[in-house]
């Protein structure tokens, strides 16, 4: 193992990395830049290549329901490392864990595995435009579904905007497929949507500008409105999906989606994501139907293998009571140690946030008044304690079932001294 320290790191990354990095978060650029470089995750704790430890509430963004280096998820891709890598044919693997999801995720009647989060919502788009013979499709403001040219738009100015494309390179014809509505607003979506939509997508539990829960009523109304229409209703559920319960946020809420996308602890750490729903949908795939969509890696064994011990677990020993608990816990001493200063906690089950400067935020623009510049101070002081947060106020914090109460009550701990500090 290579002992070299992170400022050489990323001096050489930055020549050699865009931004130094393989995916932007990971810069830091929210505050201040200069991300540390980790060498190892044991449960609840990373270390980095400094030789610093910290408690970590990032969990790689989700996957790690159950923490690093889980011992049953590392033997589970053991055995199938010793079995070889990957093989393009169809293995085992690939259908229990099919069984495995629609066991959880009852509106999951098919499942296409595939290698990320972006994968499956882009798929999930093209199976619902095939479906409907249509090309709009409705999002929300503020919910990221990763980043293919339709999904990265958001509102412009007004809660009705047509797609305008967040980044350069998005061609506009694509971006103006794309209606924004806003989140836990029917009437921004009742705006937008008419017989040309093929699909609504939205995270039933949104956890990209922060954690804001959905409102009761809210994905009800959603259903209601793509039945109307007759587009197809997507969740997404690669944060919430095995994460907030085992059926995902589909459970919690009693909707049910036409179709489905998952990610993160699907994977157990390893590269999955997955987009199933009902069957007369999915049929429409190649080889049964006409609609491409493959991939050489998908339904690869290692990352199956993973996805499997992950589920599993779940399944054998549900954590989301202690989740539950753990969560509670944190939300209510953060929410003290705010001590009067404007802010809340926002939680939905083992996913919060702590913003700073707003009272509650039901949607994106309600987020984006939150100061950031408190973050930046508080995340440095938060740091200086030895506690890895989301180095974004936009970004939720993950809780595992390895972070045990005493980790949470020192965080608090810590929490109150970082708020005071950054005042
Ligand atoms: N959907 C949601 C709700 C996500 O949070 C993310 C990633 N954070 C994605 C899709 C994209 O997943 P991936 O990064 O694996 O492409």
């Amino acid at each position: 193992m290579s002992s070299r320290k992170s400022d050489s790191l990323r001096s050489e990354a930055d020549a050699l990395i865009p931004g130094g990095v393989n995916s932007p978060v990971r810069a830091w650029k929210a505050v201040g830049g200069a991300t540390r470089f980790v060498r190892s995750g044991a449960g609840s704790h990373i270390t980095d290549v400094d030789g610093r430890t910290y408690l970590d509430f990032v969990g790689s963004w989700g996957p790690l329901i159950h923490g690093h280096a889980h011992p049953r998820v590392l033997a589970a891709v053991s055995a199938a490392l010793a079995r070889g890598t990957s093989f393009g044919a169809p293995t085992e693997g690939e259908v229990v864990l099919a069984k495995t999801i629609t066991a959880f995720v009852p509106s999951i009647e098919r499942v296409r595995l595939v290698n990320s989060g972006t994968e499956a919502t882009m798929s999930a788009l093209r199976v619902a435009r095939a479906a409907t013979g249509r090309d709009a499709i409705i999002k929300f403001a503020g919910c990221y579904h990763g980043h293919a040219d339709g999904l990265l738009v958001r509102a412009g100015s007004g809660a009705t905007t047509l797609g305008i494309p967040d980044s350069p390179g998005v061609p506009r014809a694509v971006a103006e497929l794309t209606r924004v509505a806003k989140y836990n607003d029917l009437a921004s979506l009742e705006a937008v949507a008419d017989r040309d939509v093929a699909a609504i997508i939205v995270e039933p539990a949104a956890g990209n500008m922060g954690v804001v829960p959905a409102d009761p009523g809210f994905l009800l109304g959603l259903r209601a409105v793509a039945d109307r229409i007759g587009a197809v209703l997507i969740f997404d559920e690669v944060i919430s999906g095995f994460r907030l319960a085992k059926g995902g946020a589909q459970e919690l809420c009693g909707v049910r989606p036409d179709l489905t996308c998952l990610g993160k602890v699907i994977g157990g750490g390893l590269p999955v994501g997955a987009y199933g729903g009902r069957a007369d949908l999915m049929d429409q795939l190649a080889p049964r139907g006409a609609v491409y969509q493959a991939g050489t890696l998908s339904g690869n064994p290692l990352a199956v293998a993973a996805g499997l011990a992950t589920l599993e677990l779940l399944d054998a020993d549900p954590p989301y009571d202690r989740l539950e608990q753990l969560g509670a816990r944190l939300e209510q001493g953060l929410r003290g140690a705010l001590r009067g200063r404007i802010g809340c906690v926002q939680r939905v089950g083992s996913i919060l946030t702590l913003f700073f400067g707003v009272e509650r935020v039901r949607d994106y623009e309600d987020a984006l008044k939150a100061d950031t510049a408190r973050f930046e101070r508080f995340f440095q002081a938060m740091l200086a304690e030895g506690f890895w947060l989301p180095p974004s106020q936009f970004e939720a914090w993950f809780l595992s079932a390895a972070h045990t109460t005493e980790e949470i009550d020192a965080t608090i701990a810590a929490v109150g001294r970082a708020v005071a500090a950054s005042d």
